[in-house]
């Protein structure tokens, strides 16, 4: 009875769904003429588009992007001549949903940059499908935790995952004196890890353990910190309560963007920021009173915060007014509703022109030097993370031999009261333990001998970054033939 009843469902359902294709078929008609054509689709302004709202020139979505709205890691490949950035951690206050300060910026020369790498910044890295020994290059603005707490996870598992190849650098600014530079604060980081960084010599290390800190003089005020491949990092001093902050700008292929880190609206910051494409500074709303209440925190400490470190709402604006960047962004910013509304209205005193908040975590933006466009990244909550991205130049995976083993760094009774696996494997079931390393010497696979689904997934990075590079030379060499050929002429 049941199953007949089942039946007829589905055939009611088909039946619908055949009516349902029929109404919507159209028979073909008379084409309307060239003019009601051209005046119904540009809706009466001749061959061109309204300026609406927040769409500026040059405000608008990248044909190439698989949704206008909202960006799902793995789906696009950034393009030879874009800029990608994407807000990992946006907030000072950590929750869920915003994560300390991070910005990931991805060239399309295939290189990638961290600035600032916030507690739990991490988790919205691998929710964005950024394999952990993909990062190497690590910019932190200044030291308070807000802006580097995850670095010893980052580097710890970082290496774990693959980071064997290219240690990871830190650049950061030195403080008025050494002990409180950023070299320092990396030297004491070692010694927190001390028990970390040689129990997980047992595994594949290489290189990965070797930090490397760049510290530059806070005071060199647009002294360049980072230039290869055509990029090029230069910083400044922010004023931010102590000595020791900075801010950066990044410049790739004719663009630029700046991420000031925390600090009171400056004179330097308008010189440095100048005609930045991507503007983004930090900002706190006037709204000490409500906002301490619903915050817990006591009115007088947030005026006192924000007027001896932040950049109040009024002044980002101010700042953007004389910056005049393509698209100006905010972050390290609570994104409430009861906030957000007023936050724009603070900002537009003096700012008139593109604006988008960089918060909450995983907000995208993707820059070209005719476009720009801003989307909600969609990070799932239990991502898987992605293989670690290998370089195939020499047509071979090197996993190196680890430097130490259980023999080393353990007691044999800790490991002597162990329960023998016979007794909680399940007759029959006994799997090939790996108890100790399998290979002596460094694991050296030639890229033909590895499973499929590991060089695919391993070669990804590599494979795209070889791609957009060639791109990227061949219209180099045009670019060049045009010139000689115009200046011959
Ligand atoms: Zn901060
Ligand atoms: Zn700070």
């Amino acid at each position: 009875m049941n199953q007949l009843k089942q039946s007829i469902k589905f055939l009611t359902f088909i039946f619908l769904l055949g009516f349902a294709f029929t109404v919507n078929a159209q028979e073909k008609q008379t084409p309307s003429s060239k003019e009601d054509i051209q005046n119904a689709l540009t809706g009466g302004v001749p061959m061109g588009r309204w300026k609406e709202g927040l769409l500026f020139e040059g405000i608008r979505p990248m044909p190439w992007l698989k949704s206008a709205a909202n960006w799902f890691p793995g789906t696009e490949e950034v393009q030879p001549n874009e800029i990608r950035v994407t807000f990992m951690g946006t907030a000072p206050n950590i929750r869920p949903g915003q994560m300390n300060t991070s910005i990931y910026i991805e060239l399309g020369n295939g290189d990638n940059f961290v600035f600032d790498m916030g507690e739990g910044a991490v988790a919205n890295y691998v929710a964005a499908r950024v394999s952990l020994n993909q990062i190497k290059h690590v910019f932190i603005t200044h030291l308070h935790v807000d802006h580097f707490g995850s670095l010893p996870y980052l580097w710890m598992f970082g290496t774990w995952a693959g980071g064997w190849h290219e240690p990871l650098t830190i650049y950061g600014p030195s403080g008025r004196t050494p002990e409180y530079g950023t070299k320092t604060m990396v030297e004491g980081m070692k010694m927190m890890l001390g028990w970390h960084i040689d129990a997980f010599n047992v595994f594949p290390v290489g290189k990965g353990h070797d930090i490397q800190v760049v510290e530059f003089d806070f005071r060199d005020n647009g002294g360049v910190v980072y230039e290869k491949n055509g990029v090029k990092v230069i910083h400044w001093q922010r004023s931010h309560a102590k000595d020791g902050a900075s801010g950066y700008k990044l410049t790739w292929n004719g663009m630029s963007i700046v991420w000031t880190g925390d600090g009171r609206p400056s004179e330097l910051d308008i010189k440095y920021a100048k005609g930045a494409d991507l503007y983004i500074t930090e900002l706190q709303p006037e709204l000490m009173e409500i906002n301490s209440g619903v915050q817990g925190v006591p009115p007088f400490l947030a005026r006192y915060t924000v007027d001896t470190h932040h950049t109040p709402a009024y002044a980002s604006g101010y700042l953007a007014n004389l910056i005049q960047p393509r698209m100006f962004m905010t972050t390290h910013m609570n994104f409430d509703p009861f906030l957000n509304e007023e936050t724009v209205a603070e900002v537009r005193e003096h700012w008139k022109g593109p604006f988008h908040f960089g918060a909450p975590d995983g907000i995208v933006v993707n820059i070209t030097k005719d476009l720009i466009w801003v989307r909600e990244g969609i990070l799932p909550d239990y991502p898987n993370n992605r293989a670690p991205q290998f370089n195939f130049d020499n047509g071979q995976l090197i996993v190196p031999h680890p430097t130490t083993n259980r023999e080393e760094i353990q007691e044999p009774f800790v490991r002597e009261q162990q329960i023998d696996p016979k007794l909680y494997y399940p007759e029959g079931y006994m799997p090939h333990l790996l108890e100790k390393w399998p290979v002596e010497g460094d694991l050296v696979v030639p890229v033909e001998q590895l499973p499929e689904n590991l060089r695919n997934s391993m070669g990804q990075a590599w494979k795209h970054k070889k791609k957009n590079q060639k791109i990227l030379e061949e219209q180099k060499a045009t670019e060049e033939a045009k010139k000689k050929k115009s200046n011959k002429n």
